[in-house]
């Protein structure tokens, strides 16, 4: 049928499904008066999570405190795709392109970093649905099986566990008429369930002592004395230190948006799949999947094997906006319904029972960066481009290098000390970005890098999702 792929989308609730469970925990008071302590994380997502629990279990005596604008996890931390990936570079290929001499290393920290995650979860008895399938980038034209098998070469070249499938071996994994082939990376990626795992994460503060505040919005920072200022609606924190996980919002820092652009990602889950529809696509080895195109799909099977389906636009709004309503674009899930049943034709008849959309802090290097400011007393970490789910914990731990003056492996890298090319002002911005995505989209039907491309990655300047 001509528009089955809107009516599978037509009694979706526009809700992140992770957040449909029954286990989400009460919310926490607002901060209504002041409050002081050695050190006051802003953002309740993964970034500001993690560094509250290192910074507890590094010494337990010091006081934290974390304050969240809205909810914990209830930003990108709790309605993201769930990979979790060890890279740290947002992909290897990223990786070799910006720091050559330095991937080797990086790529080791980015499995210690997936493998503390897991050791954390394990430590701290969080039931996220943490499954470390690894994942599958498949080629669907004959131009990206080359790509694969370069990649396959470099990942080989640094030791990692891949291997290479052919079109019938990437059908014996998963039944597409799409695919061509599959490059497996076993062991560098997990799927969790995001909500549950930032609820886990937010109890573990909660057991180690952090004190926790919602519905409360850090207004400003100044300095204080021999420490920083933090300003509430109707509160403030005398706090020795600030850490900044605040991801793709308003930095509180003004020097921070030059290098930000808040991108929306949008992702869909279907209702469970029957046994008969589920072997009908086969997915026995519950990887995650990923198409390699500029514009790519994200896709894997939830726990209870409803898939989750998300990626390929990457909407920037003038000016950076973020806000609630721009999570909801029907046109994207409409496309990205179509999109999927490209992909399965077996599935025809299947529903979508949740549509989302939520906002990816995309620098021009695609992965994290760090600094200081007010002589070392405030740190931020972000700039995850959509590959945060694993590098976040990494994102906080040189973070916290970075507040307690601590030298380390990654604190002496080019990757920490370095920062990205900042994005020009409006409107040159929202200008660049929507050539830069006409030209992706260019590449991805012709095969042909155009010359507004070619000239971006001369200036290693890119946009990414
Ligand atoms: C739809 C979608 C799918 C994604 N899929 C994947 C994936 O599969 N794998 C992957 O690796 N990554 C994925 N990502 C990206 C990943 O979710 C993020 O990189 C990661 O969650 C970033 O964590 P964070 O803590 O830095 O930011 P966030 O989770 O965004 O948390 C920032 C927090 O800061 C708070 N805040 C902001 N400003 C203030 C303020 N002034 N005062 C107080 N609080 C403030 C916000 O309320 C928010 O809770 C996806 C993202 C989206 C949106």
């Amino acid at each position: 049928m001509k528009d089955a792929y809107l009516d599978a989308i037509a009694d979706a609730d526009p809700y992140a499904y992770w957040f449909d469970d029954a286990d989400e925990p009460e919310s926490n008071p607002t901060l209504v008066r002041t409050e002081s302590c050695d050190l006051c994380i802003i953002g309740g997502g993964y970034t500001g999570l993690w560094t509250a629990i290192i910074a507890k279990e590094r010494d337990p005596s010091r006081d934290v405190i974390l304050i969240d604008a809205a909810t914990v996890g209830g930003a990108a931390s709790g309605r993201n795709g769930g990979f979790m990936e060890s890279s740290l570079t947002h992909g290897v290929a990223n990786g070799q392109e910006r720091f050559p001499n330095e991937l080797a290393t990086l790529e080791q920290l980015g499995l210690e970093n997936l493998n503390q995650i897991e050791a954390a979860i394990r430590r701290y008895g969080i039931d996220c649905d943490y499954e470390r399938t690894g994942v599958i980038d498949v080629a669907t034209s004959t131009h990206a099986v080359e790509e694969l098998r370069e990649d396959e070469r470099q990942l080989r070249a640094l030791g990692q566990d891949v291997k290479f499938l052919d079109r019938d071996a990437m059908q014996a994994e998963v039944h597409s008429p799409t695919y061509y082939a599959g490059l497996w990376r076993k062991d560098r990626a997990a799927m969790v369930d995001p909500a549950r795992l930032a609820w886990g994460l937010k109890a573990a503060a909660e057991s180690l002592g952090v004190r926790i505040f919602e519905d409360t919005k850090a207004t400003s920072l100044e300095r204080d004395g021999v420490g920083v200022l933090v300003t509430t609606p109707i509160g403030r924190v005398r706090a020795g230190r600030v850490a900044l996980g605040t991801n793709a919002y308003p930095p509180l820092l003004k020097r921070l948006k030059h290098y930000i652009a808040p991108v929306y990602d949008y992702c869909m889950v279907t209702e469970p799949l029957t046994p008969e529809q589920l072997a009908s696509v086969g997915w026995a080895n519950r990887q995650g999947l990923s198409d390699i195109p500029n514009q790519f799909h994200y896709y894997r099977l939830t726990a209870d094997n409803r898939i989750l389906w998300g990626g390929y636009d990457a909407i920037y709004f003038w000016n950076g906006w973020v806000n609630p309503v721009l999570e909801s674009r029907p046109e994207t899930w409409a496309k990205l319904s179509e999109h999927f049943f490209t992909t399965f034709p077996q599935l025809e008849g299947v529903l979508f029972t949740h549509v989302w959309g939520g906002a990816i802090d995309t620098c021009s290097r695609f992965c994290c960066f760090w600094g200081k400011s007010m002589g070392g007393r405030v740190a931020y970490a972000l700039g995850y481009t959509g590959l945060g789910v694993g590098a976040a914990r990494f994102g906080a731990e040189v973070m916290l290098d970075l507040l307690d003056g601590k030298r380390s492996k990654a604190t002496e890298l080019e990757f920490v000390r370095s920062k990205p090319i900042p994005f020009p002002p409006e409107p040159f911005r929202f200008a660049g970005i929507q050539a830069t995505r006409w030209s992706m989209n260019h590449e991805d039907r012709t095969g042909k890098r155009n010359v507004w491309l070619r000239t971006l990655d001369r200036l290693g300047l890119g946009f990414d999702s």
